[in-house]
């Protein structure tokens, strides 16, 4: 059983992004970039279940500039077996990464498709949705167990004050929430070896995949600045201020 890992090379979560004076998005010129923290977690997730018997093969695939072959080398440092690069240097939105994504799975055939639950980039949440919605494919997003038998997944999902466990035919789609599993980190002699691991570069076009926008950014600002806080008195100017100038109670 093949296993396809969608992985986002996007701004490292620890940079504070600047938004750009003329607001049409945000500054990242030589900010630091990295593996977008949902799909580590979906790569580890995979290369475990290789690790279990279960997959035979991980497979993990970017969509994007060619530095993001540095994250498809990271994928494979944690145990993917290789990489494939859609290489395009376009503004790839979700649904043009879903089709991209869709013509590498009609070739590659996997079993279990697992996306990270969203890019902390965008923020969509969309394209795991989306992958799932153009291959008719059962979904289960937000994950935080996975198990595999049987030619089915069984799928415990975090939702609003609980958990919810799913089970779907395969081939399907699983999203991955923060609290699947923990990463591990990539050793040096597992950097080496992914040097090493295969790596094929492919174009939209080689996929017949149109990846034009279909959305258009108007405007990007940085949240307002919060105000000051003032030092209350007592109890009594406290419920006062609540009252009267807050008016939240
Ligand atoms: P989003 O819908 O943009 O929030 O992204 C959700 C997930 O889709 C990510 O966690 C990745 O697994 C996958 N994904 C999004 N964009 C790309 C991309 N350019 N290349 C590969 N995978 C992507």
């Amino acid at each position: 059983m093949k296993v396809l890992v969608p992985v986002k090379r996007v701004v490292d979560y620890n940079v504070k992004v600047r938004v750009k004076s003329d607001g049409t998005g945000v500054d990242i010129a030589n900010v630091k970039m990295s593996m977008n923290p949902f799909d580590e977690i979906a790569v580890e997730e995979a290369v475990r279940l290789k690790e279990a018997g279960i997959a035979s093969e991980v497979i993990v695939v970017s969509a994007g500039v060619a530095g993001c072959q540095e994250t498809l080398r990271t994928a494979m440092a944690i145990g993917a077996d290789r990489g494939i690069l859609i290489e395009s240097d376009a503004d790839l939105q979700p649904l043009a990464v879903a089709k991209l994504i869709k013509a590498v799975a009609d070739k590659e055939q996997p079993q279990v498709v697992i996306f990270g639950k969203q890019a902390i980039d965008d923020d969509s949440n969309q394209t795991g949705q989306m992958f799932a919605a153009l291959q008719g494919w059962p979904q289960a997003t937000f994950a935080s167990k996975v198990v595999i038998a049987d030619g089915k997944a069984t799928v415990t999902r975090e939702v609003d004050g609980g958990l919810e466990t799913l089970e779907m035919a395969l081939p399907a789609v699983v999203t991955t929430d923060l609290r699947l599993n923990e990463p591990r980190y990539a050793t040096l002699p597992n950097i080496m070896k992914a040097k090493k691991k295969p790596l094929e570069t492919v174009k939209p076009e080689d996929l017949g995949v149109d990846v034009a926008p279909r959305l258009k950014t108007l405007k990007v600002a940085e949240p307002a600045k919060r105000q000051a806080g003032v030092k209350v008195a007592d109890v009594a100017d406290l419920v006062s201020k609540l009252k009267n100038e807050a008016k939240v109670i």
